[in-house]
């Protein structure tokens, strides 16, 4: 290891010429040029490791996460993760493999790839996968390219995307990426899409029908063998959001309901709950007409090797520069493993139950806008509440009192007001009692005493934050207190 400063300065001649060479002259070991590193800091800090361990710790302890309670936050579905999965994900086999290794020596990993992508096949049906797309609406982005470059290659010249209100959010936008015209058509007053809401806005330029299912109200949408029917004798493609599979896993094929693309969010559905944005993988999975559009590379198995093909006819491209967020890829898998097909099922059981029970023992305390029967989970709003001057936000805010992380708000935005619960399938009996009861308790509260509720919250270190603020005007550069 002596030598590694000269070696290194070799390859920057070799490799880089003499003038970047001289600028690297005086870098440290690092490597990064003396131009890059910044002098001193004015006003950084001064302090020892324990009180850098402790000022973090206490930090910590102002934040509510899953390992302190439930986290009740709809469409996010912030399950408990059983540590297992991070055990497995940090086998140095997996965590310290780099992603050049050449592929006789990454026989494991790509197994394993291989491996997810069957049970996949088998709980979904679709012909095939890509596990390359870092998040559900990275999955998006890469299903309507597929669906471009689908009608592209068939001369079809078509170019709009329907999509109903009760689709994510991120479904308009993805396929506005992709260059689709975007047709937003409301949904009926059950919260579904009906077959016949949608014939008026079929016609020769419709590239496809963007559904997310269950759709964002928990509603499985009934009416879809038909909806497909009109969308394929269009000439059209279906592309279903399938980023809350958790709702139908082991009960539901996509295949079996018309569909030609999906994606899943892996995150959410198996292992690696959602929130802040953090790391995922939004697979997707086509029927077998589109599989010569997969982005490239696909693992393919050629008799006993494992093996990454970059040739594939139609490929839409790479959506990431190596193989995806492999670790929420290998939690995914344990999960599955650890599962098997019939503890599958009972993911969507206990994800449906849970939150029925949540629904009749809230009724008549909260106000359901919808009355058609919800899957996974179940969004209330705050008319009763309303009448005290109570809102959404305040019950959330109240929440927090209580010890649980507020539901999802103001989101489906059909909804005016939306209190949206998903309490998935880890949370037990008792400690969703809990969070119902204390739901009542706000609900009496906001009768009895509204300013109470109001005020919320009581017990945080901070009270209400200026959420707005905080992405619109952050503060990147530290500024000594005065
Ligand atoms: C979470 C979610 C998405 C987006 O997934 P990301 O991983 O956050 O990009 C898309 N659709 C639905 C229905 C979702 O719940």
């Amino acid at each position: 290891m002596m030598n590694k400063p000269i070696v290194r300065e070799k390859v920057i001649m070799e490799y880089h010429g003499e003038e970047h060479a001289a600028s690297m002259k005086n870098t440290a070991v690092s490597g990064i040029p003396a131009p890059y590193l910044r002098g001193d800091i004015e006003g950084m800090p001064d302090v020892s490791e324990p009180d850098v361990v402790r000022h973090f710790t206490r930090l910590s302890y102002m934040n509510h996460s899953l390992d302190s309670g439930m986290y009740p936050l709809g469409s996010c579905t912030m399950k408990y993760n059983p540590k297992v999965m991070e055990k497995a994900a940090q086998y140095e086999g997996f965590s310290l493999l780099h992603p050049l290794t050449p592929q006789p020596m990454t026989q494991g990993i790509l197994k394993l790839l291989y491996n997810t992508e069957q049970y996949l096949k088998a709980v979904t049906g679709m012909d095939s996968f890509s596990l390359q797309l870092a998040a559900g609406a990275h999955g998006e982005l890469a299903g309507m390219l597929i669906a471009a470059k689908y009608h592209r290659v068939n001369k079809t010249n078509k170019h709009t995307i329907i999509i109903p209100d009760t689709a994510h959010g991120t479904n308009p936008a993805s396929a506005a990426m992709a260059g689709f015209k975007v047709v937003n058509i409301p949904s009926g007053s059950h919260g579904m899409i009906e077959a016949d809401m949608i014939k008026p806005f079929i016609n020769d330029d419709v590239a496809g029908i963007m559904l997310t299912i269950p759709n964002t109200l928990g509603i499985f949408e009934a009416q879809i063998l038909e909806i497909a029917k009109l969308i394929h004798d269009a000439g059209g493609l279906v592309y279903v959001d399938g980023a809350n599979f958790n709702a139908l896993l082991g009960k539901v094929r996509y295949s079996d309901i018309g569909v030609d693309i999906i994606h899943l969010n892996l995150h959410k559905t198996f292992a690696t709950p959602h929130g802040s944005g953090g790391p995922g993988a939004g697979v997707i999975g086509v029927a077998s007409r589109l599989k010569e559009f997969l982005p490239s590379p696909v693992v393919e198995k050629k008799e006993q090797d494992f093996i990454l093909n970059y040739d594939i006819k139609n490929t839409i491209g790479r959506m990431v520069s190596f193989y995806g967020n492999i670790g929420i890829i290998i939690r995914a898998y344990t999960y599955m493993r650890m599962l098997g097909i019939e503890g599958a099922r009972q993911v969507s059981e206990f994800a449906t139950l849970n939150a029925n029970y949540i629904r009749s023992m809230l009724k008549g305390y909260y106000n359901l806008p919808y009355s058609t029967q919800t899957l996974h989970e179940v969004v209330f709003n705050d008319a009763y509440q309303n009448q005290t001057g109570v809102k959404t936000l305040d019950i959330a805010k109240r929440v927090i009192d209580y010890g649980f992380h507020p539901p999802t708000i103001y989101f489906p935005l059909i909804v005016h007001g939306a209190i949206m619960i998903e309490p998935t399938e880890t949370e037990s009996k008792d400690e969703i009692d809990r969070f119902i009861s204390a739901m009542k308790s706000i609900a009496e509260e906001s009768k009895t005493d509204p300013g109470l509720v109001i005020d919320a919250p009581h017990t945080t270190p901070v009270k209400r934050v200026d959420e707005v603020k905080a992405a619109r005007d952050p503060r990147l550069v530290y500024k000594k207190p005065v």
